[in-house]
């Protein structure tokens, strides 16, 4: 340092002393540092960055950078100029700073009017406590006697951040604060972001006004800039054909006239169109949370949300604030309605988490189709979660993390490494035919229920639809879709799959899956009650609709039927009957019908396990839902989260039941697959292949993991290592599998 330097650093730290010595709040004593620092070192900018917990770097005090930016800049350590500056632990300066490959710019800054940066950081007792940079407006290249001053005056800062309790302290004050939240993972993944707190409804500002005639007013041009707003979002090129299903609702809504008359009878009374929308808003939101149906008790989300849009518009306000704000973000909400968080700046929610939430919630949907991770099930999330707080969300098993430690971001950021090159290697299976090391060749078909899951990524190979769930368009319908609109969906999941066949379900309504417009039975047992096949038997309209739209939609292509939750062959032959009733019916009509007709059955009730043999004399195929005929053999509730696992697919018992059926088809020729969730998985996949079977229907996103556990698998020497564990009395030959994939190279994620 020249002297001229020495002299200058001599009076800041003197002036920092004395500051220092004064009782005031650490903010206020940052705050006149940095201004200390600019004035003396005559730059435009000084900035005081704070370490907290999960190494992020929180812009503390500034001169100079944009004050909206205090507390709401974060950066991670290494992560920019700053983050830099506190990995290596040195100083650094920067005379094109704006040009640096490591340069982050953060806009809530506004540093892009700054070209220079210098920083030094803080760090008492080996202990790293945050960074303090200077930026300039013109380029300057910072002498190494400047960078000593402030290398001085760090020293000095940095001796009283560690004498004052609020900021040296608060590390640990956080890591009380550090916490593990539970919840069900809805959308696998991995994020992290500081915590964001989604409002509910909004509370109203004015409750009365006098003048009904310009309160209506107001409210039919709140109803209709919702409206536009909601055509736009449909309009947009991200927006899919699933979420303008989902837009429809809103727009049915908002023209609901029994709705509109309500509100516009409240006005009429005295209040304000704002305090009308709260009102009905929450008396319908109630009305529909007393209701027992899981899928209304679902929109009242999308409803809640059009209540929110429509009080803001009334206000003239677009957006919360908060919606803005321009940092990665971990989401938290009661529930949300899907325009809800496509009104956020998407690229910047890494992750949601919700109180109430579930697969078949819209907002779920949408959150999948722009693959952002989502729990669920975190009651009072919107309370017990802060705001602001840096968080880690493990989405894979429902964990978020709030103030993680090092340890855990560094877990998990090797977990998310390691799932990468999984990844990496399963993506690269998904183009390939599912072979085993000996050459048997298993035909692997994809469950859909919605046209999105037909969206399989370009280049996949997969033989076809397995199993096509019909109830989903049905449920996602606010009506009973009739014939045409049933065959034009057929037809469209026909064209889709191609040259693939496809393999139609009836209609598996019941127990959890619920129409809104089918009166539901109040049953004890749901889930063993007035479901499926036995509906749709009763209610031969619903059945014969659904199988003349099969064929009408297959015109003179090959048609699959098959039936679900069959416990009978009687049933089986009867629904048969109605499906070559129709058949006949559309021939007599003079349309053209599939010459090549396959109809099957699902077998998922242990019933049918004693009726094999006449069974296959009448059915073309076998389908093993597993999720089902694991609930009823061994009577545990596929949707009780007390039991879901105590009991093991890999069980010696399931797999000499499936062993048993497979066997059966095999000898009498007709062919037969597994659709449950089980053959989803590589582990359980390579156990069924093992078992003996060449054909499993999974869900599309499974393909690359399974195939790259086939591929890798020998089925003869595994088949033999299987049917020694078969023998075994334990509960599940799992472990045993796993060791022996393990050992023998078969690719488990
Ligand atoms: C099953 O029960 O395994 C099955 C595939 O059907 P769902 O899950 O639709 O009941
Ligand atoms: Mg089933």
């Amino acid at each position: 340092m020249t002297d001229t330097e020495t002299a200058l650093a001599r009076e800041i730290t003197a002036e920092l002393r004395a500051l220092m010595a004064q009782e005031l709040p650490v903010q206020d004593k940052l705050d006149r540092v940095v201004a200390l620092i600019a004035e003396r070192l005559r730059v435009d900018a000084c900035a005081c960055y704070i370490l907290r917990p999960g190494s992020m770097l929180e812009l503390y005090a500034t001169k100079g950078l944009s004050p909206d930016a205090v507390h709401e800049t974060f950066l991670r350590v290494g992560e920019g100029l700053i983050g830099e500056i506190a990995l290596q632990r040195k100083p650094l300066a920067f005379a094109n700073a704006w040009r640096h490959k490591s340069f982050v710019y953060k806009p809530e800054t506004k540093e892009k009017a700054f070209k220079s940066l210098m920083g030094v950081p803080l760090v008492r007792e080996n202990r790293l406590l945050g960074v303090l940079s200077v930026q300039t407006k013109k380029i300057k290249n910072f002498s190494a006697d400047i960078v000593e001053v402030l290398e001085t005056i760090a020293m000095v800062v940095s001796d009283m951040l560690a004498s004052h309790p609020a900021i040296s302290e608060q590390p640990d004050a956080f890591a009380n604060n550090r916490r593990k939240i539970t919840g069900i993972p809805l959308i696998e993944g991995f994020a992290q972001g500081m915590t964001l707190v989604h409002k509910r409804i909004e509370n109203v500002a004015h409750i009365v006004d006098g003048n009904a005639k310009t309160e209506i007013k107001k409210l039919t041009q709140a109803l209709a800039g919702v409206e536009r707003e909601v055509n736009k979002m449909m309009a947009l090129p991200k927006t899919n054909a699933e979420q303008v299903a989902i837009f429809e609702t809103y727009l049915m809504f908002l023209k609901d006239k029994g709705w509109i008359s309500k509100m516009t009878k409240i006005v009429e009374s005295g209040l304000t169109a704002e305090a009308a929308v709260h009102r009905v808003g929450l008396d319908m939101s109630e009305r529909m949370e007393r209701m027992t149906d899981p899928y209304i008790r679902e929109r009242i989300h999308d409803f809640q949300d059009l209540v929110n849009r429509l009080i803001r518009h009334l206000r003239g306000r677009k957006a919360d604030a908060d919606e803005k704000r321009r940092r990665q973000v971990i989401l938290v909400a009661h529930s949300l309605g899907p325009a809800e968080l496509l009104d956020y700046n998407l690229k910047y929610i890494k992750g949601i988490v919700l109180e109430e939430g579930s697969q078949t919630m819209h907002v779920v949907i949408v959150a999948r189709s722009l693959n952002i991770p989502v729990i669920c099930g975190i009651k009072d999330a919107t309370h017990v979660i802060p705001p602001k707080t840096f968080a880690a969300l493990d989405a894979i098993s429902g964990q978020l993390y709030l103030n993680p430690s090092d340890e855990i971001l560094d877990d998990l950021k090797s977990e998310m490494a390691r799932r990468a090159i999984v990844g990496a290697h399963c993506n690269q299976s998904r183009a390939l035919p599912a072979v085993t090391k000996d050459g048997v060749k298993i035909a692997l078909n994809i469950n859909a229920g919605l046209l999105d899951d037909l969206l399989v990524p370009e280049g996949t190979f997969y033989s076809g639809i397995g199993l096509y769930r019909t109830e989903l368009p049905f449920m996602m319908s606010q009506e009973l879709p009739g014939l045409e609109a049933q065959a034009e969906t057929y037809h469209k999941v026909i064209t889709k799959a191609g040259h693939r066949p496809v393999v139609f379900r009836t209609l598996d309504i019941g127990s959890d899956k619920v129409l809104p417009y089918f009166q539901q039975q109040g049953e004890e047992n749901p889930a063993m009650g007035w479901r499926s096949i036995r509906i749709t038997l009763d209610r031969r309209a619903l059945l014969r609709d659904q199988l003349r739209a099969f064929i009408r939609a297959s015109g003179e292509k090959p048609l699959a039927v098959m039936f679900p939750m069959v416990s009978a062959t009687a049933e089986f032959l009867e629904a048969k009957k109605t499906f070559f009733l129709e058949l006949e019916r559309e021939k007599n009509a003079g349309r053209k019908v599939p010459k090549d007709i396959k109809i099957g059955t699902m077998l998922e009730v242990p019933s049918l396990l004693f009726q094999m043999d006449e069974l296959l004399k009448h059915v073309d195929f076998v389908s093993i839902g597993t999720n089902d005929l694991m609930q009823f053999l061994f009577a545990a509730d596929r949707g009780n989260a007390l039991i879901w696992n105590r009991y093991d697919t890999l069980s010696p018992t399931f797999l000499r039941v499936l062993k048993s059926v497979n066997d059966a088809c095999a000898q009498a020729g007709v062919p037969c697959s597994v659709c449950g969730e089980m053959a989803g998985h590589p582990l359980e996949a390579v156990v069924l292949v093992a078992l003996g079977f060449t054909s499993l229907s999974l869900n599309p996103g499974k393909l690359g993991a399974v195939k790259a556990a086939l591929r890798t698998m020998n089925q003869a020497e595994t088949a033999a290592y299987v049917a020694i564990q078969m023998n075994a009395s334990g509960p599940s030959i799992r472990d045993a599998v796993r060791a022996y994939a393990h050992d023998h190279g078969i690719f488990i994620t």
